[in-house]
């Protein structure tokens, strides 16, 4: 745009050239920097300016929370970004997801049923622990070299949004006080939990589900590796180190996270839900202490050790929320936190930043190039809520299953799998932008959606009647199921168009089959004690549900052909180590 056109909008004929952009980005955290760089890549001469109200450099360690990453973020920020040589330089190779299961009192580690790798992901699929100052400043450094204007210590204490003019007013000030109009085409709020533009516009939905956290960093290592010096145990790991997992210690309705930061410090943080913790057990640092000798002691006396170490402590009650509409064809977007978040299990907060981002760049991008983004405005809004929200079920009256070694243990086993069949397919061969023509896929995801709520309210129903201890596998390595390593490396198959459309709808099938394969299993184990009458009514009910029988027969047609193993759902003893080599 030139000068001339700012003559065409009204009061901004005396803003300077500088305080005249195409997008505003209000709020310079993890969302709000990478879409810069993301639009920048993908647009270069687009005048773009964040507004940070917070001064830069920001602190290592203790800046934010949401240090994990998985898949999709991690190849958003490698491979999207360009940003490989930061991550391997300055931050930490993750070692992939690991949890352990509550046991015996929880004060060795080594009797705690284990969920995690033994051997290191293909690097392909890298993902990353994120000291998340680091990250904001090398991001910052960046756009400042590319020529992006980023200003740190600017407040945007209003916007007024202006669809029927060429750009809208942002009223900002700065740390010294001065304070000044700024235009843009396009505004993007992208300010966190402050949510600028989602208050103003009464677009904040409320979800079911409640959980709150707590969490603090301390400035030396925590080595999970240390917490034992038991031969066995060492060697189950074959290549890698346990400490550079993002470790989860499991219980009944909690789980608390250990994350190493490449600037040496450790993350902890324990996420519970309020009808099982209640919020007042943990919202200081002492009380989390006390809480943490309770359930988890062999954590808490690592954590007394380094006390002295303690850098921060936060709280955030009940942090989970949705949002009514995230993009408009009037000109303006919520990214990252400014939108939606649901839970920090399994690490989707830079995923969904990642999804946004990309749609936003996408549709903001069209816009400026003088393309009629109505439609686009509303189908990626339509996209990005239906991922966002299917994630919901995941999470919903799941808190307690936590303490079921098995069922949880299958659960994450499945949703794992469901997020590199689907979510991470999809996003790795970019087509979540061009979902609007794709109905065949738009079926599939509302298909996969169907079973997806479906098994949620299974693993509820199962874990509520099947709580005894029992003997199982000690040691569940990811990759000891043949589908997993097949779903893990299908996200980077680089699949061309007509093959794409064929592999989605086979994870899709291949989706409701592993359910219906849970199903059958679970049944069968429930009917072979008829003497249990919880177990025996709960069977029952299962067979009388039609939306659950018509997955277990897509198992049993399927299953005639191409025989698959149930070793994911038992998890016997014997089942260690039950991989038939595809991966390994
Ligand atoms: C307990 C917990 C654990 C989590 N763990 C993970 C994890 O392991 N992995 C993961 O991927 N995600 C995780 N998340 C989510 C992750 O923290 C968020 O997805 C991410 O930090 C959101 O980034 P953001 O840029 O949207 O918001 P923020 O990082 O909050 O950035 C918003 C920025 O806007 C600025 N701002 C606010 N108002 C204004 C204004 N008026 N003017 C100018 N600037 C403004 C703020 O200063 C801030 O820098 C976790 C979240 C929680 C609650």
């Amino acid at each position: 745009m030139t000068d001339t056109s700012a003559m065409n909008d009204r009061g901004a004929a005396r803003t300077a050239p500088d305080d005249l952009v195409d997008v505003a980005v209000v709020g310079g955290g993890a969302a709000g920097l990478t879409l810069a760089l993301q639009l920048l890549g993908q647009r270069p001469g687009t005048r773009i300016v964040v507004l940070e109200r917070q001064g830069h450099p920001v602190p290592e360690a203790t800046h934010k929370v949401g240090e994990s990453t998985v898949e999709i973020a991690g190849y958003y920020l490698r491979e999207v970004l360009g940003l490989g040589h930061h991550l391997q330089s300055q931050q930490l190779n993750k070692y992939g997801l690991r949890m352990f299961f509550s046991k015996d009192g929880n004060d060795d580690i080594t009797r705690r049923v284990e969920l995690g790798h033994s051997v290191r992901p293909p690097g392909a699929v890298g993902t990353y622990q994120l000291d998340r100052g680091r990250l904001e400043n090398a991001l910052g450094h960046e756009l400042l070299a590319r020529g992006v204007r980023f200003l740190p210590g600017t407040k945007v204490e209003s916007v007024d949004l202006q669809p029927d003019a060429e750009h809208h007013r942002l009223h900002v000030r700065t740390d010294d006080g001065a304070t000044r109009q700024i235009h843009a085409k396009w505004v993007v709020d992208a300010t966190g939990r402050a949510s600028l533009l989602k208050r103003r516009l009464g677009l904040a939905k409320k979800v079911g589900h409640r959980a709150n956290a707590v969490w603090f960093r301390v400035g030396c290592p925590i080595d999970v590796d240390q917490w034992s010096d038991d031969p066995d145990w060492h060697a189950r790991i074959e290549e890698g180190r346990r400490e550079l997992s993002t470790n989860h210690l499991m219980g009944p309705g909690y789980w608390v996270w250990l994350i190493r930061l490449a600037s040496g410090s450790t993350s902890v943080g324990i996420v519970t839900d309020p009808d099982l913790h209640g919020f007042e057990q943990l919202n200081r640092f002492e009380r989390a202490l006390e809480w943490l000798d309770r359930h988890e002691p062999q954590c808490a006396g690592i954590v007394r050790r380094h006390r002295d170490k303690l850098q921060d402590f936060r709280v955030m009650k009940d942090y989970a929320y949705s949002c009514e509409q995230v993009f408009s064809a009037d000109r303006w977007c919520l990214a990252g936190e400014a939108g939606v978040f649901l839970d920090p299990l399994y690490s989707p907060g830079l995923d969904l930043i990642a999804i946004s981002n990309s749609l936003i760049t996408d549709l903001v991008t069209h816009a400026l190039d003088g393309d009629d983004t109505g439609e686009r405005a509303a189908i990626h809004n339509q996209v990005f809520l239906l991922i966002a929200e299917g994630w919901l079920s995941i999470y919903e009256k799941q808190y307690a299953l936590m303490g079921n070694a098995r069922v949880m243990l299958t659960k994450v086993i499945w949703d794992t799998a469901v997020y590199w069949a689907v979510p991470g397919l999809l996003y790795f061969h970019d087509v979540l932008r061009h979902l609007g023509d794709r109905p065949d896929m738009v079926v599939g995801l509302a298909r996969f959606s169907t079973a997806s709520q479906e098994v949620q309210r299974f693993f509820r129903e199962w874990s509520a009647v099947d709580d005894e201890p029992r003997d199982q596998a000690p040691f569940v390595r990811f990759y000891d199921f043949d589908f997993m390593s097949r779903l893990h490396l299908g996200m980077t198959a680089g699949l061309a168009d007509a093959d794409l459309a064929t592999q989605f709808e086979a994870n899709i099938r291949f989706i409701e089959r592993l359910s219906g394969q849970l199903v059958a299993t679970v049944l069968e184990e429930f009917e072979a004690e008829p003497w249990n009458p919880a177990k025996r009514e709960q069977a029952r009910r299962w067979r009388a549900d039609e939306a659950l029988m018509s997955l277990v027969e897509v198992h049993l047609r399927e299953q005639e052909s191409t025989p698959l193993g149930d070793q994911w759902i038992r998890l016997r003893p014997a089942d260690e180590a039950v991989g038939t080599g595809e991966s390994r």
